[in-house]
């Protein structure tokens, strides 16, 4: 049986513009069941895409080809896969470095897929329902193609619900990843916990502004607010760091910051881990008089609705203004946000008010982004959701 979605009268432009995402809103009807592979039709019934259909979501269809004769069979799944693993291929990814991103979803093709790369292991996150009903074939593909000790699935993100599915999370093929696993990031070695940890174990995203803070860091003395497992400090004191703060509200994510300080040989220096609530470290620290050299700001995700989005502004102008006021003169603030719902221009407005407040002459010295295993398809910019300032405080 044909399977169709024929869409309303002109809702084609995005799918001409190959956008990935068909939203319910722009279907007239659909001939298919949760899971099927469809044919997306316009209101004439001219063929324009294919893509996997499910009417729980908002976004009711993702799209896979453009093309009318790609099929979506064991080939196409190997075939995406290939030119996911093509665009990793040096000079993308540094030296040394051991851990990367291999699938972006939307980005490369296949949505709803994330495949990240621990060494030896892999670690997969299947977000939709279509990406569930060929997770098997996908996970052949991937092993056949190269060779890893073992898959192991995170599938434990709250998004999958929005799709209708469960958390699902252990081994999909070979071995189990040992807990902790050990990687290297531009030489520098960290433990992740693959079973546990955040996202697949790492922020991986975060891996070219590590490096960024290491290059700033000689002789300063760092905060590191939402440290997680201690990226930018183990970065900053392989930079030269004098002295390092860790501040994050995860105790598990604290031990781990701890001995991969202790792993890169950096434990002699002076380094001091607080377990607690951002927010109120630094209203603390601003009423003792404390101060710093260089401060960074990598705070989870604030917006996961557009209606989040102005409590969202209004907590990264909070901790970026007390950020600007525990900076010591010529001091380096770099500030984060992942929250793909608030746009570059807005950051950099809601910094901009951080330091009229802290009354803080602030320059913006460079702009950061995703680390590039994180491509951003030129059809899917939802994808580009890391932005972050570099700022010199006077
Ligand atoms: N910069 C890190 C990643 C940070 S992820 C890296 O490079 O690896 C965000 C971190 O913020 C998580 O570890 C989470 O536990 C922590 N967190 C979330 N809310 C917090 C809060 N209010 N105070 C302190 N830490 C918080």
């Amino acid at each position: 049986m044909k399977r169709t979605i024929t869409l309303k009268p002109r809702r084609e432009k995005s799918v001409r513009h190959r956008h990935p995402w068909l939203f319910s809103g722009a279907i007239a009807h659909a001939e298919a069941e949760a899971g099927d592979i469809v044919d997306i039709l316009d209101h004439r019934g001219r063929w324009l895409a294919r893509g996997y259909y499910n009417p729980a979501s908002q976004i009711a269809v993702r799209l896979l080809t453009f093309d009318p004769d790609e099929q979506v069979d064991a080939t196409f799944w190997r075939r995406r896969l290939e030119r996911a693993f093509a665009r990793r291929r040096a000079p993308l990814i540094p030296n040394e470095t051991t851990a990367y991103r291999l699938v972006n979803a939307e980005s490369d093709g296949l949505p709803g897929l994330i495949v990240d790369r621990y060494g030896d292991f892999f670690v997969l996150q299947s977000l939709t329902l279509g990406i569930e009903r060929h997770k098997a074939t996908i996970v052949d593909a991937l092993a056949e193609l190269a060779t890893p000790r073992g898959i192991y699935e995170r599938s434990d993100e709250d998004v999958r619900r929005l799709e209708g599915l469960l958390p699902t999370a252990g081994t999909l093929w070979g071995e189990t990843p040992p807990t902790p696993l050990r990687i290297s990031e531009h030489g520098l070695a960290f433990w992740v916990d693959i079973a546990h940890g955040h996202k697949t174990g790492f922020y991986l995203d975060q891996r070219d502004n590590r490096a960024l803070a290491q290059r700033l860091a000689a002789g300063r003395r760092v905060l590191n607010c939402f440290s997680y497992t201690g990226g930018f400090t183990v970065a900053a004191l392989a930079g030269g760091a004098t002295a390092t703060i860790s501040v994050d509200s995860s105790a598990g994510a604290l031990t781990l910051a701890r001995e991969n300080i202790a792993l890169n040989g950096f434990d002699n220096a002076d380094n001091t881990f607080i377990e607690g609530n951002v927010f109120e470290i630094l209203r603390a620290f601003r009423d003792r008089g404390e101060q710093f050299d260089l401060i960074v700001l990598d705070p989870p995700k604030f917006a996961y609705t557009r209606q989040q989005i102005e409590s969202a502004a209004r907590g990264y102008k909070d901790i970026n203004r007390l950020a600007l006021l525990l900076l010591a003169p010529g001091g380096i603030l770099m500030t984060f946000s992942c929250s793909g719902l608030v746009s570059a221009e807005l950051f950099q407005q809601i910094v901009f008010s951080a330091a009229l407040d802290a009354k803080r002459e602030t320059h913006i010295v460079a702009r950061m982004t995703q680390a590039s295993d994180h491509p951003v398809a030129l059809t899917f910019p939802e994808s580009a959701y890391l932005k972050g300032l570099v700022c010199l405080v006077s």
